[in-house]
């Protein structure tokens, strides 16, 4: 069986730095925002670019704090809308939505999975206050026109970055550094994944910095004084410190990860299968592999047979969603149309030569 992600595996290699740290951090006895997050925000925000990065619970309040931080600084107000992929992973229509934002979704392109920019541009309105790309699968969004029509508007771009850390843009500027500010998440199978949750705010704006900082720890920067009403979401001090000693490994993973994306891209050829675009650039940091099927229950019985492991990123869109029931009247056909036919294929730093011949093999005798 080549399992879709072997999460286990990918964290033993660091089995040996991660007992001596656990050992340090058992008699240190810090527990709460110490040292370890400390030197986690500092590293990060350096291999980001950015001036500052704040370490959160997740990446849901990463995205959620950005916003409501927005709000406290009276950039954004309750009602204000956020123009978003109708594509994305749920949380960041949720973030919105619990920020008193209102989310405007935005049609997708089946060939980058990313804003159609014509129907973006159709959906600016005078409420419209914030751009919200998601660097969907490990792909940059396009930012360099999304940076245009953002200034064109008056808009802030805030990047949801929580499926690509590293990737780099043309000019080399990492993803976490495109925009106004940008939310990440650890969660375990990220690139840059804790052994629990996690994320962060990377931004170059102060007061933006200042006020996550308040906000992740109820609303107060000396104790027991309440500036403003925050919520509990602080990285947790043990996960800064397995993030700190997997950062140093997070280029070459990526590494690893477009090196098995070019594999398949090249081997890969059944015309029955339709492979992801990509440009050959660090651009990508391959956080999935996403390909399309006309007929995704016969692929995924064929893909069991022959033990290869899969997921599907996303089976639902979120307006359809009943969570969401508000979007439920929307239509967006391309998106409805990616979410019936992609399958993400095994993909990750450890993946082995013969692992990726065989699922080489196997996509090719389908
Ligand atoms: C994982 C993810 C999130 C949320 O991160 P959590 O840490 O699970 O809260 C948000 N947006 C995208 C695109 C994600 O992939």
């Amino acid at each position: 069986m080549i399992p879709f992600l072997d999460l286990q595996a990918s964290n033993h290699r660091f089995e040996k730095s991660f007992k001596e740290r656990f050992q340090q951090f058992l008699d240190a006895g810090y527990y709460i925002l110490g040292g370890n997050v400390t030197a986690f925000e500092t590293a990060f925000a350096n291999y980001c670019g950015t001036k500052h990065c704040i370490g959160v619970g997740n990446g849901l309040d990463a995205l959620r704090l950005i916003l409501e931080a927005y709000k406290v600084l009276n950039k954004l107000k309750s009602g204000d809308e956020v123009l978003v992929a109708s594509n994305t992973y749920i949380a960041t229509i949720i973030a919105i939505k619990q920020a008193g934002l209102t989310p405007v979704l935005v049609e997708a392109e089946v060939e980058t999975f990313n804003f159609n920019l014509t129907d973006l541009q159709a959906k600016i309105s005078e409420k419209t206050k914030a751009i919200m790309p998601v660097h969907l699968y490990g792909q940059l969004a396009p930012m360099q026109k999304i940076t245009e029509i953002a200034t064109n508007n008056n808009l802030l771009v805030l990047e949801d970055a929580a499926q690509a850390h590293g990737a780099k843009d043309g000019m080399g500027k990492r993803a976490g550094n495109l925009g106004d500010a940008a939310g990440f998440s650890f969660y375990p199978s990220k690139n840059l994944g804790a052994l629990g949750d996690g994320g962060a705010v990377t931004t170059n704006n102060d007061a933006l910095a200042e006020t996550i900082k308040k906000l992740r720890n109820y609303g107060t920067a000396s104790k027991y004084v309440n500036e403003v009403l925050g919520i509990n979401s602080r990285l947790d001090e043990i996960q800064a410190v397995f993030l700190n000693l997997k950062l140093p490994l997070l280029d070459s993973d990526n590494t690893k990860r477009r090196s098995v994306a070019k594999r398949y891209l090249s081997e890969i050829k059944n015309n029955k299968i339709i492979l992801p675009v990509y440009d050959g650039s660090e651009n990508h940091v391959f956080h999935l592999f996403v390909v399309q099927v006309d007929d995704r229950a016969d692929f995924i019985s064929y893909l069991d047979k022959n033990e290869v492991g899969h997921l599907i990123h996303y089976p639902i869109p979120p307006h359809k969603q009943d969570a969401l029931p508000e979007l439920k009247h929307l239509s967006f056909p391309v998106t409805e149309q990616i979410h019936q036919r992609v399958m993400s294929l095994p993909i990750s730093p450890i993946l082995r030569k013969e692992q990726v011949d065989r699922v080489i093999q196997v996509l090719n005798n389908y």
